[in-house]
């Protein structure tokens, strides 16, 4: 999407610049915010998930306990995938938006697992995933966001 098609949905002016700001979320440290602003009449459209400056694709090495810090910023319009654990989250319309650490992740995909109607296999992917926390295997996380939202925060 191109910002300069956008119009203000306040005053309709064709103004509208785009702009990010640092914000301090809690327990995350600092996530970079996207808005647009009318120059107009100053209204601000805020959209996390806007376009971003980060690459379409990146992934990151968990090798060690000190990894499952890593922070992830995901838009709606991300993919997610961690092969090792044959893991995949994809966007979509309810796709959720998230910050969280690489443990948070997890604990999102092991949210998910009831979803499906194997019960051996979800139990193979459980103790996969216990096993990854506990840094028995390095695994990676890759993810595609068209959007250039989506990012690791590495410490
Ligand atoms: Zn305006």
């Amino acid at each position: 999407m191109d910002e300069s098609d956008l119009k203000c949905p306040v005053c309709s002016a064709g103004n509208l610049e785009r702009g990010s700001d640092e914000l301090d979320v809690p327990h995350f440290g600092k996530v970079i915010h996207y808005y647009l602003r009318c120059k107009s009449c100053g209204y601000r459209i805020n959209d996390f998930a806007f376009q971003g400056d980060f690459p379409e694709k990146d992934s990151v090495e968990i090798k060690d306990k000190n990894d499952l810090e890593i922070k992830i910023v995901r838009s709606s319009t991300a993919t997610v995938t961690i092969p090792e654990l044959g893991l995949e989250l994809y966007p979509g319309p309810l796709a959720e938006s998230f910050i969280t650490n690489v443990q948070g992740l997890l604990n999102r995909f092991l949210d998910l697992m009831p979803l499906f109607d194997d019960p051996k296999k979800v139990q193979s992917i459980e103790e996969k995933i216990k096993d990854a926390v506990d840094g028995k295997f390095p695994f990676t996380i890759s993810m595609g966001d068209p959007s250039g939202v989506s990012h690791f925060i590495k410490i």
